[in-house]
Order: C-alpha cells, then sequence, then structure tokens
C-alpha cells in the first residue's frame, strides 16, 4: 500500500530507490563482574575504545582520496569538501581521546563492578544531561556527538561479545540505496557518496545538524526528522524522497512512480538548460538589469561562483578565519589580507567583505573569544558589530586588513547586525581611524571604500531612513531579520514552522528598505537565504529589489526567474500582497507570481 510521510527537507533533489535500514539497536544489560573479572572487563572496554577510535580514523583518512580537494567535479560548488568532512569528524576523534570517555567509564566499573557497556551509558547519561543543561540551542545540539560517539564504542563492546552485530555501511553492499535511520553521524555521512548511496533520511536531526550540513555539500538529497518513519517504511520499500518539499511517498503505484520518473527528467534537462545561462545577462523581460552576486563563506567556495557567472560578491562572510583552527591562534592581519586578496585576484567584480559577525551560532575555536561571547542567549548577545566594538583589536586589525586588500580589486565594506545609529557612528569613526593610521604609515587603500550596513535587526528596518544617509549601502540579511521579527531561533526546527518570510510584518520591514534605498537613491541588495528562494524572486522584484546576492548553486535558478519576469505586472501584484494580512491569500497571490 502506498504511503506518504513528510519531514525537513534539508537537502534538495528527487530520489526513487529502494531503501535500506540501518538499526543501530546495540541491546545490552546490566551485569555485574567479580573483582578477578575487573581487570578484563577493563581490557575489553579499552580495545573497544582503541577499535572505535581506529574506525573514525580510518574514515577520516579515506575523506582526501574520496573527495579530493583540489578537483571534484562529481561534487558542484564545494571545493574544499574533504576539509569540512573532516572537520565534523575531528571532534568525535578528540572526544574519544578524551578523559571523559577513556578515564571516566573505567572508573564506573571498578566502583560499580559493572560491565563496560552499562558504565559507559551511566557516563554518556551523565555527559548528554550536562549539555543539555546549557542555556545555548547549539551546544545543546552537541549532546548529539557525545551520544554518537558512545555508539560507536557501545558497537565495538557488542561485536566483541558477538552478541549482536551493527549494521555499518562499510560492511554491505548499499550502492543505489535510500538509507533509513533513527540518526547519522557526519562520519557516516561522509562516506555515503563512496558507498553510492542516493539518499537519506532520519527520524531525528535539524536543519543545521552537521549531517545535514554534509548533506547539502555533497549534494545528497535528505530529509531530517521523520520521526518514527522506521515504524512505517520497510526494509527493501521502494521510495520516491523529494528533499526539497520534505517529501516520501512509500511503495509508489506504477502510475505515480511514472509521473516521478518524469519530474525526474524534468529536473535534469532543467539543470542543463540552466548551466547554459552562465554568460546570459540577467535581465527582466521589460528590459530592467537586476544585479546577481553570490554569497560566499571561504575564498575556496569561489569555483562555482566563477562558473555560474555572477556578477561579484554580495556578501563574503569572513567567520570561517577563526573556525576550525584546532591549536591555532587566532588569524593575523597578514591571514585577513591574504584570504581577501585570493578573491579579489580571481574576480573581477565588486566583492562585499562582511566584518566578522561572530558570536550567536558562529563561535570561535578561541577560548578568550568564547568566553566573551557566552552570552545566555546568543542571537541577543555579544554578536557580530557588537563584539567587534568591544574588541577593538579584533576589528582594527580586520578592517586594516580589508582596507590594504582594497588596492587589488573592487571591494566594499559591510557591517552586520548594526541595531542603532550609535555603533554605525562608531563604526565610521574607527574605520576613518585605521585609515589615517594607514596613510600616516604610506600604506595604500581605497579612500572611497563603500560602507553599507546589513539589515538584520528590526530597529534598522523601522528607522532605515535614518540610516540612510550615513551608508553607501544596504543589504538585508533575511535569515536574521525574520528570526528577530517574529521571535524565532533560526536554529530550532521545533519553531522552524513559524519561521516565515511571508508574514506580512516581515514583508512590511522589507518594503520600507526598499523605499528607503530608492528615495535616498542608496542600493539596497538583499544577501539572505530569501532572495534566493526561487518562490520569493519574483515578489521581491515586484517590491523594487533590484540586487540579489545568493548561494552559488541557486544563482543560475534565479537569474532564470528574473529572466523571464516582467516587472510592471509584478509590481501591480506585490502592492496587493503589501495590502493583504490573510496569510494564505498572501501565498496564493505569491504563487500567482510564479506562473
Ligand atoms: C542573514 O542574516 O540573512 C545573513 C545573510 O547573515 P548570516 O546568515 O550569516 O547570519
Ligand atoms: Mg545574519
Amino acid at each position: 500500500m502506498s504511503f506518504t510521510l513528510h519531514g525537513l527537507g534539508v537537502s534538495r533533489g528527487l530520489v526513487i530507490g529502494v531503501v535500506h535500514i540501518l538499526r543501530p539497536q546495540i541491546e545490552f544489560n546490566e551485569y555485574p563482574i567479580t573483582k578477578t573479572q575487573l581487570s578484563a572487563e577493563i581490557v575489553r572496554f579499552q580495545s573497544a575504545l582503541s577499535a572505535a577510535l581506529h574506525e573514525l580514523k580510518q574514515i577520516r583518512d579515506q575523506i582526501p582520496l574520496i573527495y579530493p580537494t583540489q578537483s571534484q567535479p562529481q561534487i558542484q560548488g564545494h571545493m574544499n569538501t574533504a576539509a569540512e568532512i573532516a572537520s565534523f569528524i575531528d571532534p568525535h576523534i578528540l572526544m574519544l581521546e578524551d578523559a571523559m570517555l577513556t578515564q571516566a567509564p573505567v572508573e564506573i566499573i571498578e566502583s560499580r563492578l559493572c560491565n563496560a557497556e552499562w558504565a559507559l551509558k551511566i557516563q554518556r547519561d551523565k555527559l548528554m544531561s550536562v549539555f543539555q543543561a546549557i542555556d545555548d540551542p547549539y551546544l545543546q545540539s552537541r549532546s548529539v556527538d557525545i551520544e554518537q560517539v558512545v555508539n560507536r564504542v557501545q558497537a565495538c563492546l557488542v561485536k566483541q561479545a558477538n552478541k549482536a552485530k551493527r549494521h555499518n555501511s562499510n560492511e554491505m553492499d548499499l550502492s543505489g540505496r535510500i538509507v533509513l535511520a533513527d540518526d547519522l553521524t557526519p562520519a557516516d555521512t561522509a562516506l555515503m557518496p563512496h558507498h553510492g548511496i542516493k539518499a537519506f533520511i532520519t527520524e531525528f536531526g535539524g536543519i543545521n545538524s552537521h549531517t545535514a550540513i554534509i548533506a547539502r555539500s555533497l549534494g545528497i538529497p535528505a530529509i531530517v526528522g521523520v520521526r518514527n518513519a522506521r515504524r512505517y517504511i520497510d526494509g527493501d520499500d521502494v521510495l520516491v524522497l523529494d528533499g526539497r518539499r520534505g517529501i516520501i511517498l512509500g511503495n509508489p503505484d506504477s502510475r505515480s512512480l511514472r509521473y516521478y520518473r518524469v519530474k525526474q527528467n524534468e529536473q535534469r534537462r532543467y539543470h542543463q538548460t540552466l548551466n547554459r545561462l552562465c554568460k546570459a545577462p540577467s535581465i527582466t523581460r521589460d528590459g530592467t538589469t537586476i544585479s546577481l552576486q553570490a554569497n560566499i563563506e571561504m575564498p575556496t567556495d569561489l569555483e562555482p561562483v566563477l562558473r555560474s557567472g555572477a556578477d561579484g560578491i554580495g556578501l563574503y562572510r569572513t567567520e570561517f578565519l577563526y573556525m576550525n583552527r584546532k591549536e591555532k591562534p587566532p588569524p593575523d592581519e597578514e591571514e585577513h589580507y591574504r584570504a581577501y586578496v585570493k578573491v579579489l585576484n580571481k574576480l573581477s567584480g565588486m566583492v562585499t567583505i562582511r566584518t566578522l559577525d561572530l558570536g550567536g551560532d558562529k563561535q570561535a575555536d578561541d577560548d578568550r573569544r568564547n568566553k566573551l561571547s557566552m552570552p545566555l542567549n546568543p542571537a541577543l548577545g555579544l554578536r557580530a558589530v557588537r563584539m567587534c566594538l568591544k574588541d577593538l583589536n579584533l576589528f582594527r586589525l580586520q578592517l586594516r586588513a580589508i582596507l590594504r586588500a582594497s588596492v587589488h580589486g573592487k571591494v566594499s565594506m559591510m557591517i552586520p547586525m548594526v541595531a542603532t545609529l550609535t555603533e554605525l557612528h562608531q563604526v565610521k569613526q574607527i574605520i576613518a581611524n585605521v585609515q589615517k593610521d594607514l596613510r600616516s604609515q604610506d600604506i595604500p587603500f581605497d579612500p572611497d571604500i563603500p560602507v553599507g550596513v546589513m539589515i538584520e535587526v528590526p530597529s534598522i528596518a523601522i528607522c532605515a531612513d535614518m540610516f540612510a544617509p550615513h551608508v553607501d549601502f544596504f543589504s538585508i540579511g533575511t535569515n536574521d531579520l525574520i528570526q528577530y521579527t517574529l521571535a524565532i531561533d533560526r536554529l530550532d526546527d521545533e519553531v522552524s514552522y513559524l519561521y516565515d518570510p511571508l508574514n506580512p510584518a516581515v514583508l512590511r520591514l522589507l518594503k520600507n528598505i526598499l523605499d528607503v534605498g530608492n528615495e535616498h537613491k542608496k542600493p539596497v541588495s538583499m544577501c539572505g537565504e530569501m532572495a534566493g528562494d526561487s518562490r520569493y524572486v519574483r515578489l521581491l522584484l515586484g517590491m523594487g529589489l533590484r540586487h540579489f546576492s545568493v548561494t552559488p548553486e541557486s544563482l543560475l535558478e534565479i537569474k532564470q526567474i528574473i529572466r523571464h519576469s516582467d516587472l510592471g505586472k509584478l509590481q501591480a501584484l506585490a502592492d496587493r500582497v503589501l495590502r493583504t494580512s490573510n496569510r494564505e491569500r498572501i501565498a496564493s497571490l505569491v504563487a500567482r507570481m510564479e506562473a
């Protein structure tokens, strides 16, 4: 019988395939051991620990072979995938080497005289409750890492004891399969293309879990958070998985299968057509040129940007410089400068470098900074420009690097999370001081470098007219603007249903910003995810947006929509949307724009 399940689509793509259910059920009970068995039990625990460590290190060592850093034609858009994936596995390796897992369970075995599996379970529960008690959603979600690491060791223990065997993708032929699991470790996910796995479904996990990030990065369609999926799906069921809409169709009848095969072919052809657009101008049917830039996270993201024919970079996030550094000290001015020049040397268009947006969910590795930025609610605390204004050395160092890089190409500077005019004036004063220093040292820079602010906080969205005379441009960060306007944590999948770009309050704020930009002749760009979401492009065009900055993967799709849009018609429809309070009516008007 056919059935449909819904979850969070975290990685796009339509896949038809046979499911394989991973059952990581490691069943064991507590059993007592005698004093004479004690040392043998500790040895058993330690050898399981070494086996788990060996497994993870082997996976890590295979990554560069599977995803070569310099050329990976099979993976579009992610030049540095190997390093990114390794960065998810390394913390698991470190945990396995930490006393919390090497020592504490031994002490439990000794004091309680119990089997190693049980001791490990006690220690896991203790660690997880500590993490879950931390008032930080990101750190809370990291308790999942502990569970995954402990599961691995327990699987090794159980395997040794020959009581059960954990299904392991390393040992089975999963080629062409859709994998279904309760949850997956980043390490499991990283190896999926190597095993030919087509797609995956998990019962748990959020849009921002490491596993979801890797799936997107590898282009593996995925749906997470499909609670109780294993109750409905049986091994070897045929599934249709729509990673964009988060829909799973089980055991489709032949008519549905035919339908989805046609859809798959359409998608294939659509992508081929899109690739032909990379050199085509981004211009509407009625002749208005729309600027279409790309967002990047690090210099290695440049390759897909060049392939997509983007006009430039509308958002160069710079937090990557502070992440995954392990023991390395924080980056100095030279490292910042080199990262910027690397991009400028390859691109002739404008590169908009955003000053640091550390804090919130983007914590640096540096302990000192972590302490500085660990407020009660990270999204509302010492984040982005607030942190820069508190740590002036950190800020000045980056400003110097951006200004020095500005002679190597077209550079503009963008300040995130500005909420008050005072902050903006402080920032401008600091920039002027840094420029003065550079001048006195005869270090060249572009004295006319444009300085803009991101609009991510409702206060600046409402009072955009007061900020306009003091900036060269605005860039709307919808990811945060929506979270702060609707009071929805953008990382929390439990409230993700309320995260709504079409909420009238959000739309009014956007319209106000666009009108202010128009009146004051200040360009307004949008670099939040809303700009790259094909469902909203026409509405945004109708509302007056003329500068889009999107991920390189979605750029050609957006260009295609722009080229098939007629601004005259869209403006009238957008005006109707803005006058509408009923959410369903708004959705149907926006859907009409797509037609
Ligand atoms: C945004 O908030 O929309 C944005 C682009 O910034 P980030 O996603 O880096 O917070
Ligand atoms: Mg933001």
